[in-house]
């Protein structure tokens, strides 16, 4: 018999629901004074609880109290921070179960995919933890006089802000580095999906992180989220989500000067060419749209496919769009789940409208399903075009745009022709076309022959309105701390002498 998961998320969020969930600050959690707002299950639309948007006195006192630790906490020998990560890692592995249920009924992510992302969640910490040591250490770069070295610093607190489609993973993925670098973080979850943040900020203290060090204050993007970035000690913005949102962003931290880092948007082409194991292709193709509820950064939403093979390979997709088992998100046969909430469902419904008005094809879904919460039908648009807004939107849903190309430069130019430059994958079993096309693919990242797999030493982020800036092995740090270059003369060149009389 499969174990009540629905229960046990129902268990873990309890302490959070039975009054409006406020803040967690300076190692305390704290009642919260500002507006409710409710949080919904999205597999039945029933609301879970309330959560308070931060009053300005709250937020401030979170930031103070960021502001407050960080001496103590950057001044903390690479290997002591290195130790509590590693707690940190290890409560959220002991707890893993319990974590990847809460984001099952807060975000209505699917079983099957959650129970990795809480572990990865882990996985992040560690990875950043063994790295904490050595995250000052620079360079010597000696010049004829001078002997240069340059070493970094912690840049001070920082803002961290996520969005609500991963929020566990996403939260450790910029927290963890943070923490790693010697800065102290306050962190605004998303307000459709807060529960894991309050998770992970409490078995952060657990595991020993001083008061202070990490903070989660709840709230509204224009509300807590503008405050956050506006405030003059908050020295840095690491921020996921959407474009328009990185945008505001940037002119609400402008005033102070803040560093961001934005990752963003994308509508990433997956290329099929005709030479690709086209088997292999189809899998990865169906898995880049359909898991996650289509709610990923990195999703494949344009498949770009060779004329000479199109009309094949759409059929033998429809049928496996069809065959997606749409469901209750703790049912471990799940492949799609609910989206997150009713205005989500609503923005991705209307595009059913928009792709038919452009002339479209609407192969498989362009529905909401007809059952209690906010569960959207596996979409497929086929016969679309690169002008048309299911081929330029982001859509963010289980929602797939097919477009067909002639040759490379064709595939390359359609490829290119949007806003976005997140990532993009590429289907052939010619290395000297592989080459070619990566090179000239406007994106942060390839994957040639692959589904997106990632290795955490590597870097992570995009181009044009899909981002600014790189996470993943030493980018993340440089991110989070300043780099500073000493100069010491050897004492035998020559200064001009102004001011010597004569
Ligand atoms: P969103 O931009 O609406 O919200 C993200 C966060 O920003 C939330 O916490 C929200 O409260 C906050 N926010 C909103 N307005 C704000 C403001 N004016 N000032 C400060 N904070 C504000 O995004 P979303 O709808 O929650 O998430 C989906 C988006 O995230 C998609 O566009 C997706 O592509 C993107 N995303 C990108 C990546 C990536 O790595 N590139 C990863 C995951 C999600």
């Amino acid at each position: 018999m499969q174990p009540d998961r629905r229960k046990l998320a129902t268990e873990a969020i309890a302490p959070f629901t039975r009054q409006p969930l406020g803040h967690f600050v300076d190692g305390a959690s704290v009642a919260g004074e500002g507006v409710a707002f409710p949080v919904h299950d999205p597999s039945t639309g029933a609301v879970l609880g309330e959560a308070c948007d931060a009053s300005e006195a709250e937020l401030n006192a979170a930031v103070a109290a960021a502001k407050r630790a960080f001496p103590a906490w950057a001044a903390l020998a690479g290997d002591r921070r290195k130790a509590v990560l590693h707690r940190i890692a290890d409560l959220i592995e002991a707890r893993a179960e319990e974590i990847a249920a809460v984001e099952c009924l807060d975000a209505g992510q699917a079983w099957r995919f959650m129970s990795k992302a809480a572990l990865r969640g882990a996985e992040n910490f560690r990875f950043f933890a063994d790295r904490a040591p050595a995250a000052r250490d620079g360079q010597a770069l000696p010049s004829g006089e001078h002997l240069n070295y340059t070493s970094r610093y912690p840049i001070g607190p920082v803002a961290v802000i996520t969005p609500w489609n991963t929020p566990f993973m996403l939260s450790t993925w910029k927290i963890a580095p943070a923490l790693a670098a010697g800065c102290t973080v306050v962190h605004k979850p998303a307000e459709w999906s807060p529960y894991s943040a309050r998770l992970l900020v409490e078995i952060a203290h657990e595991a020993g992180l001083p008061a202070g060090v990490f903070n989660s204050v709840n709230g509204l993007g224009e509300t807590t989220g503008r405050r956050l970035t506006e405030h003059r000690d908050i020295k840095a913005i690491a921020f996921v989500g959407e474009s328009r949102t990185g945008s505001a962003i940037m002119r609400q931290g402008s005033e102070t000067l803040k560093r961001v880092h934005f990752e963003l948007g994308g509508k990433n082409p997956v290329i099929v060419f005709d030479d690709a194991d086209l088997d292999r292709a189809l899998d990865a193709v169906v898995f880049m749209i359909y898991s996650l509820n289509g709610q990923r950064c990195t999703s494949s939403s344009r498949l770009l496919v060779q004329r000479s093979i199109h009309d094949a390979f759409v059929a033998k997709l429809a049928e496996r769009v069809r065959q997606l088992k749409v469901g209750d998100p703790f049912d471990p046969a799940t492949e799609v789940g609910p989206l997150i909430h009713e205005r989500h469902l609503a923005k991705v419904t209307s595009y059913a409208d928009v792709a038919a008005a452009d002339g479209a094809t609407i192969a498989v879904g362009g529905q909401r399903l007809d059952r209690p919460g906010y569960f959207y039908g596996p979409t497929l648009y086929a016969g679309a075009d690169v002008g048309m807004r299911i081929a330029q939107e982001e859509i963010f849903g289980p929602v797939l745009t097919v477009i067909p190309f002639d040759d490379e430069a064709d595939a390359i130019a359609t490829a290119n022709a949007v806003d976005y430059g997140l990532a993009g994958y590429l289907w052939t079993n010619d290395v000297g076309r592989a080459l070619r096309v990566s090179d000239a693919l406007e994106a942060g990242m390839i994957w040639v022959n692959s589904e997106n797999v990632r290795h955490l030493p590597t870097p992570f982020g995009g181009v044009k309105a899909s981002g600014i800036g790189r996470d993943g092995g030493d980018w993340s740090f440089d991110f989070y701390m300043e780099t500073k270059n000493v100069a010491l003369a050897k004492g035998h060149h020559k200064i001009q002498r102004l001011g010597v009389a004569g």
